[in-house]
């Protein structure tokens, strides 16, 4: 094992340039491959508090509560100054607990008085799907950077319409993407780019969860309107966008299933899984599912000619296992668990202390939503759909 290794670095000379692959004479260069994967500055020292970014947190549902919110103790360059909520209890609670003065707590109606609040340089959208685009245009308005949570926005137009405004307003835009921050995908991706698979073949990536109407962080999502779509848009994109990190590449064609059972009240208007197929332009075919009626799956297998790599789970919050198998066996990466919520957060903060564009910007968005609709498009006309 020990020995192939060395032998897959090698040859990882002739496939990994500079984020293009080598295959054949042809070098493959998609946008997503042009970007560097960021360095990890945020390993570095803290910042002391008054050189740090200031954050709003926009929406105090499950996600911003449970893991955004304890994340920025990790952080070392952005600390939580303001929140935005709907429910000025639960928004009192919540600031005397993380420390934020009564003054910088907003409501959605006088949220654009963030304006004249020089202690607040990012806003981080975090309410549902359909509400993304509003408060990433508001924000941009009064001047703030936006962090922005996945899906970017229901509709192409919608994303596009995201980044002319934050464009127009000189602010940075950046989607979150955490799994491009953790450090198990990203030792995944540095893998198969280095070529230690051996050339790329298959990627097989599925997500799934029970959807839960008792939940009410699930309720929104039963409601096309505000979710934009059913588990493609809310688990299924991060099957989608890891076969798109770890390639490189942007797909070339799709094809796609959809079903809903029937009479299910939860899937009147979205639809509960999905199956769908891509092909890049190197060849390599992508296999995906998302599912809300199986009960926990997050993971992916990369295949290539000479080797295998298992992260399950990819794109837990928490867990990642990773392991790299070839005929002689199988052995597990041992890789330092970082918070990956931390990092993507203080990579917003160093992009914009240093003037760089984040390596998860809207178009990176845009990307994803473009693809989905194409999946959507697929499943419906049963036909193949070129991008
Ligand atoms: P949630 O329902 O728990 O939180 C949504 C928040 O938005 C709530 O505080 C709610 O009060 C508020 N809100 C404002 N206007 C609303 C309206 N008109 N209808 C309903 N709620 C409204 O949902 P969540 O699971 O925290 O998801 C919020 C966002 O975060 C979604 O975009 C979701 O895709 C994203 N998310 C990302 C991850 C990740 O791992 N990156 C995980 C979970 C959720």
């Amino acid at each position: 094992m020990q020995r192939q290794s060395r032998e897959w670095t090698r040859r990882g000379l002739l496939y990994g340039v500079g984020g293009g692959f080598l295959i054949g004479q042809q070098l493959v260069q998609a946008a997503a491959a042009q970007q560097p994967v960021p360095k990890q500055k945020a390993e570095n020292a803290p910042f002391p508090p008054e050189r740090r970014l200031g954050w709003a947190v926009v929406g105090l549902g499950k996600f911003a509560l449970n893991q955004i919110l304890p994340s920025f103790a990790e952080c070392k360059r952005s600390k939580l100054v303001a929140l935005v909520s709907g429910t000025p209890d639960k928004a009192r609670q919540v600031a005397s607990q993380y420390g934020v003065e009564p003054g910088n707590i907003y409501d959605y109606q006088n949220f654009d008085a963030i304006q004249s609040n020089p202690a607040i340089d990012v806003v981080y959208v975090i309410v549902p799907n359909a509400l993304h685009p509003e408060f990433t245009v508001r924000a941009a308005r009064a001047g703030k950077h936006v962090m922005c949570e996945k899906p970017m926005a229901p509709t192409p137009a919608e994303c596009e319409r995201m980044i002319a405004e934050c464009r127009r307003a000189n602010r940075k835009l950046m989607i979150a993407y955490r799994a491009q921050y953790d450090p198990f995908n990203r030792t995944a991706i540095e893998m198969v780019r280095k070529g230690e698979l051996g050339k790329l073949k298959l990627i097989v990536a599925d997500h799934g969860r029970i959807l839960d109407p008792a939940d009410p962080a699930d309720r929104w999502r039963m409601d096309k309107k505000l979710a934009g779509g059913g588990s493609l848009v809310d688990i299924g994109i991060y099957s989608l966008n890891a076969t798109r990190y770890l390639t490189g590449e942007e797909p070339v064609a799709v094809s796609a299933m959809v079903y809903s059972p029937v009479g299910d009240p939860r899937f009147q208007q979205v639809e509960e899984t999905v199956s769908f197929l891509l092909r890049f332009p190197s060849g390599t075919q992508a296999t995906c599912t998302s599912s809300y009626g199986c009960a926990e799956v997050k993971r992916y297998r990369v295949f290539g000619d000479k080797a295998f790599l298992d992260l399950d789970p990819a794109t837990d919050y928490e867990r990642h296992r990773l392991v790299v198998g070839d005929k002689q066996g199988e052995q597990e990466k041992q890789i330092p668990n970082q918070n990956q919520f931390a990092l993507e957060i203080d990579h917003l903060s160093e992009c914009i202390a240093e003037e760089r564009e984040p390596h998860t910007p809207g178009a990176e968005g845009l990307r994803d939503v473009r693809i989905m609709q194409a999946i959507y498009e697929a499943a419906a006309s049963g036909q193949t759909i070129r991008l």
